[in-house]
């Protein structure tokens, strides 16, 4: 068995922004499920919804702030979640990031330099909570300088560091490297410093034992200077100790043999009632009831990362095909207009809902036929999985998670029963929409096209199955850890 410290700045169901959150609230208790010994930490803010009164378990001074230590549970389960309290910095209004009006917090860099502070005095056993951790799993630029600290001690537990995304790297002025009392060793360019700036996310790359990403396509992806945001070269100088791990699924709550949002359940081996959701959902958006024609669906920020202006260009020439499309999004105001513009002019093609809406999102992912998700990059992306999972096959751009988790459908894949969806190379409307012609002849193919149904609803997008890969990882590290010499 192993402790395992995860460090986190948001958890589902305590607090959630995005991605991040899903992940540590899901990770921690499959290896829980491994009879993993598992501990979260996580700053105590004043949105977490917390059941019961958090025990105080440890008082302890670092940097001249006193802090508190509370201990509350993960909701439905018997992981201890550890809260740093210190609320001049987390009793506040907002989110884990910015304040009520969306701004960023300005000291960001002395809320999060603290709570990685107190991550290290935990790992080396100094907060007075008896326990060590072999491990500590950091998470995004938040805890980048947990690694970083870390690697100044003698006898230190193993670090990995886990990237969610590139795109956010918590890049500070230098005049912090002061104010926040760094070691001066850190600083330099092959360690926190960022051309004149002080960069939490490289505390996590250039120090961590072990770097890892959401999937192992996006791992090879940000060595490259198209998606490595200005650090492909360092994280290209760590491909040694850099890799990627697919994220899971929550099963229960996406598994169409019972989605409670769902007034049709079905499964693989009772595929045609299936069916019955298509309906409901023509019926629900007012699109005409026809149950042959296809039905395309996609559910997402509608962002330029989501190749939605792809499907903008490509849009003329599917409204001239025998198909019907539902969008689901929110997102930037320049794509929401244009999509409620072509549908309102093609009504009977073109259903929108612009807003965030749960429910329909699950009636989406069991309606349609084929689900939509040309994404320019996608570290890991969940819909392609929740896609599989409900035989609503999906077309992908290849890349990170969804070349990871999508296996087109060429002859081969269809012959050896892998074919799970469908997936084209280049980021442009006329790639997506020769991958969507494509789709619709196998549409054509009802044989065919069932047996590539079943093939992605079989898929294993279990969290059990990241688990195991992140415990195989632990115990490679440990067992090669060659601790950075100690200052
Ligand atoms: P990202 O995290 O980049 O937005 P993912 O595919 O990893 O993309 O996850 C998106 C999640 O948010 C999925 O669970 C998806 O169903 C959900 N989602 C996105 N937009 C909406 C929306 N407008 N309504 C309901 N759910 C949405």
């Amino acid at each position: 068995m192993k402790k395992i410290l995860f460090v986190t700045s948001e958890a589902h169901p305590l607090i959630k922004t995005g991605g991040l959150a899903d992940v540590s609230g899901s990770l921690p208790k499959a290896l829980a499920e491994l009879s993993q010994d598992v501990r979260i930490l996580l700053p105590n803010y004043q949105a977490l919804k917390i059941q019961g009164q958090p025990k105080l378990i440890s008082t302890l001074k670092v940097d001249n702030c006193q802090v508190e230590i509370l201990e509350t549970l993960l909701p439905d389960s018997s992981i201890p979640v550890w809260l740093v309290d210190y609320p001049e910095f987390f009793d506040l209004p907002g989110n884990p990031y910015n304040d009520a009006q969306g701004q960023a917090w300005p000291n960001n860099a002395q809320r999060f330099a603290l709570f990685c502070r107190i991550a290290v005095e935990i790992a080396m056993n100094r907060a007075q909570l008896d326990w060590q951790p072999d491990i500590v799993h950091c998470n995004d630029w938040q805890t980048g300088l947990v690694p970083a600290l870390l690697s100044l001690e003698k006898n230190r537990p193993a670090s990995v560091f886990t990237i969610h995304n590139m795109a956010y790297q918590g890049i500070f002025p230098a005049a912090d490297v002061i104010s926040l009392n760094l070691p001066g060793q850190l600083w330099n360019p092959d360690g926190l410093e960022f051309y004149d700036m002080l960069s939490f996310i490289k505390g996590g790359i250039v120090y961590a034992d072990h770097i890892s990403t959401v999937s192992p396509t996006y791992a090879l992806e940000i060595q490259t200077p198209e998606f490595g945001c200005g650090l492909e070269g360092l994280l290209s100088h760590r491909k040694a100790a850099l890799s990627g791990i697919i994220n899971g699924i929550d099963l229960e709550q996406w598994n169409p043999a019972s989605d409670p949002y769902l007034d049709h359940h079905y499964q693989s081996k009772t595929l045609a009632d299936k069916q019955a959701n298509k309906t409901a959902l023509q019926q629900q958006l007012g699109l005409p009831v026809d149950s042959n024609v296809p039905l395309l669906g996609l559910i997402s920020r509608l962002v330029a990362q989501k190749g939605i202006d792809l499907i903008l260009e490509c849009l003329p020439e599917l409204l001239e095909m025998p198909i019907q499309l539902v969008f689901l999004g929110a997102g930037d105001s320049a794509f929401e207009q244009q999509l409620q513009t072509q549908a309102d002019l093609h009504p009977e093609k073109i259903a929108l809902s612009l807003g965030y809406d749960e429910r329909l999102a699950h009636l989406i992912e069991a309606g349609a036929d084929i689900f939509l998700m040309p994404s320019r990059f996608e570290p890991c992306g969940l819909n392609q999985m929740y896609s599989q999972r409900y035989g609503t096959i999906p077309i992908v751009r290849k890349t990170g998670g969804l070349a990871d988790t999508v296996t087109d459908s060429l002859p081969h894949s269809i012959a050896d029963k892998t074919a799970s969806g469908i997936s084209f190379n280049e980021a442009g409307a006329g790639s997506l929409l020769e991958a969507i012609k494509r789709c619709l002849l196998l549409y054509n193919q009802p044989s065919t096209w069932k047996k590539i149904q079943t093939n992605a609803m079989r898929k294993d997008f279990s969290w059990r199955q990241s688990a195991e890969k992140y415990l195989q990882l632990y115990t490679s590290i440990q067992s090669e850890n060659k601790p950075h010499e100690s200052a």
